[in-house]
């Protein structure tokens, strides 16, 4: 049906149509209400200044009207509601005039202005309401209003059919409405409970295909080009049995995702998400130890030289059996050598190390697996790198800034997702304050509190960073503060960029034994360093942090079941780090990120622009994204798929992934 054919819309109509990209009637019908005004009459009882009201009343006086300019006018007359008489203006509404009668009911949506017994109305509907309305509102212009569009969708609706893209399995599972209902509900809905139904009929439609384009770019690209490995999971099942804790449920569950996707013949290409603490470097022990009985090579690598050290002693002690081979930046260069003639020869089992491990003279013997710890880390071009080499292990992510699913989904729409969620038993949530420069010395009592029950501190410094320059003379100056209030209680240390690989390692091994109680760091070194007794980190100028790297800074402490606290001073912007107080899920706290800092490019790359839904909205709708995920993929390997009743969907499938 063409815009033509519709009955009382002339050529200019068609035209501010066109403007706002409907061509057709099918245009028309899909261009749906971006928002819902709902329409009920508002309790006058408790009215309060600046209150969004809805008020049926009598029209007092013959309105007045002042006429600004050929473009601003305004209306103002008495309403009485029954229990009161109130003002009411409402600006360009002249016209309405005429039509406004003394003694004619109304109604008057707007606000109320509590001082002038006013209300500015946004919109006068004639008559009184008795039920609640809901409006739709679209996207308008200065040409055709949305009042003026939602009538001409009306006056189509029953004419116009538009294709069906969802196969009768799914509409029979969630009991979907038809969706020429749905369309014909979207557009001029009666209850709200109908509308949501309709909605997340519509969404769902959408989610649906656009993930179905994903699963095939993914299932495309795929081409079963993996390793195949012969590991019974009984053999990690007795790994995990040996472990010196119990796993996690979500640690479990991501443990037999990996060994699932290392044991197929398709490449495994997953990110392992999890607030800090929750435990994902065990998983990627037991991802190593699957990769080597199957032998081949493992490499997990770090973002620094602190935590790959780390990394690498735990794995030691967990696995004392296997040639494990340290390769960092900062090794002698006979070390290195030493380290690169064991990768190459296969002497090495397992190579732990910073992206050192990824450079471009080192040569693995068979390398079947490659980990990455704290990934954001990594630029984008790094991690091509790697799959430049002419090897194609499998690859597995990990990251401690839990992207909101939505935007992983996103960005790696062909990436699978495992995420730990539950926290290993025992933990609290870590009590966070923010507190002025003012308040130091009630910062310093609650750091002696600590030091008193013989727990440790993390105090991270006020540093100037300008780019690779550390004013260190400010950690220094912090120090000799730290020790003139606490020297004579317990040992301070220092630990900064500028010290040697070795300094550092000394320091750090001194803070895990005990040796220095309150240890004041630049925060370059030392993601994800794990040392329990501490219970307190006290983080200076936290404005310069954004919520995600300051949430992860708070996970070094909390590790047990000891309350443990986090001190964020700050002069500035305390109000955005007041979040941080209010809850320790990072995958919130990074939907807080996200949304003050507009998403975008914590992994190296821009969001793409082309989720561009109508309906949907993938920071609101993320669990039917994921029941659409979910859903697609099955879809695809069914029979339905190559159905030829379907194969409409199909091509669309076909056609969009092609397109991008
Ligand atoms: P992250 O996810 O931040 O990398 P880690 O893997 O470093 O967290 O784990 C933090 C601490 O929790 C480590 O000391 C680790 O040994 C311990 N841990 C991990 N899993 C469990 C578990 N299931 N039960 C108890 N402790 C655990
Ligand atoms: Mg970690």
């Amino acid at each position: 049906m063409q815009l033509e054919d519709i009955k009382g819309i002339g050529k200019t109509t068609i035209k501010y149509l066109n403007e706002l990209g409907i061509y057709n009637a099918e245009d028309l019908v899909t261009y749906y209400p971006f928002r819902y005004e709902i329409i009920q009459n508002t309790d006058t009882q408790n009215l309060k200044d600046g209150d969004k009201v809805v008020i049926g009343g009598i029209v007092e006086n013959v309105p007045t009207v002042i006429h600004f300019n050929r473009k601003l006018n305004k209306m103002s007359f008495h309403l009485n509601t029954g229990e009161f008489i109130t003002n009411i203006t409402i600006f360009n509404r002249a016209f309405l005039k005429d039509k406004l009668n003394v003694g004619h009911a109304v109604t008057i949506i707007g606000k109320y202005d509590q001082k002038h017994n006013s209300i500015t109305a946004s919109d006068i509907k004639f008559g009184l309401i008795d039920e609640t309305l809901i409006e739709p509102i679209y996207h308008s212009s200065f040409k055709i209003n949305s009042s003026k569009i939602s009538k001409i969708i009306k006056s189509v609706l029953d004419k116009v059919k538009t294709q069906d893209y969802l196969p009768n399995s799914l509409v029979q599972k969630y009991h979907f409405m038809d969706k020429q209902e749905a369309i014909k509900i979207i557009h001029n809905p009666k209850d709200k409970e109908k509308l949501k139904q309709a909605l997340s009929r519509l969404k769902y439609e959408e989610l649906f295909m656009y993930m179905l384009k994903i699963s095939y770019l993914k299932k495309s690209k795929k081409q079963s080009d993996g390793l195949s490995r012969n590991v019974s999971y009984e053999k990690v099942l007795k790994i995990i049995d040996n472990l010196p804790f119990k796993l996690t449920k979500d640690q479990l569950k991501s443990v037999k995702d990996i060994y699932d996707d290392l044991t197929s013949i398709n490449r495994m290409n997953r990110l392992l998400q999890g607030d800090v603490g929750s435990g994902k470097t065990i998983v990627s022990f037991i991802a190593l130890y699957i990769n080597y009985l199957s032998d081949y090579q493992g490499a997990l690598m770090a973002p620094t030289e602190i935590l790959a050290y780390q990394h690498y002693q735990n794995f030691i002690k967990l696995f004392p059996n296997l040639n494990v081979v340290l390769l960092t930046g900062k090794l002698k260069a006979k070390e290195k050598k030493e380290a690169k003639a064991l990768i190459e020869s296969g002497n090495a089992d397992i190579i732990i190390g910073t992206h050192a491990l990824i450079s471009e003279d080192v040569t693995y013997h068979n390398l079947g697996l490659v980990i990455t710890d704290e990934q954001h880390r990594f630029g984008v071009t790094q991690r091509g790198n790697l799959k430049n080499k002419g090897i194609t292990p499998d690859i597995l992510y990990m990251s401690a800034t839990p992207i909101p699913r939505t935007y992983a989904l996103t960005l790696y729409g062909d990436m699978d997702i495992s995420s730990i969620r539950t926290m290993p038993s025992g933990r609290k949530p870590v009590k966070t304050y923010v507190k002025t420069n003012k308040e130091i010395k009630d910062v310093l009592y609650m750091m002696l509190d600590q030091i008193k029950a013989h727990h440790q501190i993390y105090v991270i410094a006020p540093l100037i960073e300008e780019s690779d320059k550390i004013d260190l003379e400010d950690v220094y100056k912090l120090e000799e503060k730290m020790k003139k209030a606490f020297g004579k209680v317990c040992n301070v240390g220092i630990m900064h960029g500028k010290m040697t690989p070795k300094e550092k390692e000394e320091v750090m091994e001194k803070f895990k034994q005990n040796k220095i109680q309150i240890l004041i760091s630049t925060t370059v070194i030392e993601v994800g360093v794990d040392v329990a007794n501490a219970t307190m980190i006290v983080i200076f100028d936290s404005y310069r942090f954004g919520l995600s790297a300051l949430h992860q800074l708070r996970g070094r402490v909390g590790r047990n079941e000891i309350d443990s606290y986090c001190i964020l001073i700050s002069d500035r912007e305390t109000k955005r780090l007041e979040v941080l107080t209010k809850t320790n899920d990072g995958f919130k706290v990074s939907e807080e990120d996200f949304k003050l800092r507009g998403g975008g490019d914590i992994f190296g790359v821009r969001q793409s622009g082309d989720m561009n839904f109508k309906l949907a909205d993938i920071k609101n709708d993320y669990d039917l994204l994921l029941r659409t995920k979910e859903d697609s993929e099955i879809f695809m390997k069914s029979k339905e798929y190559n159905d030829p009743k379907y194969s409409f969907i199909k091509q669309s499938v076909i056609q969009s992934a092609n397109l991008d």
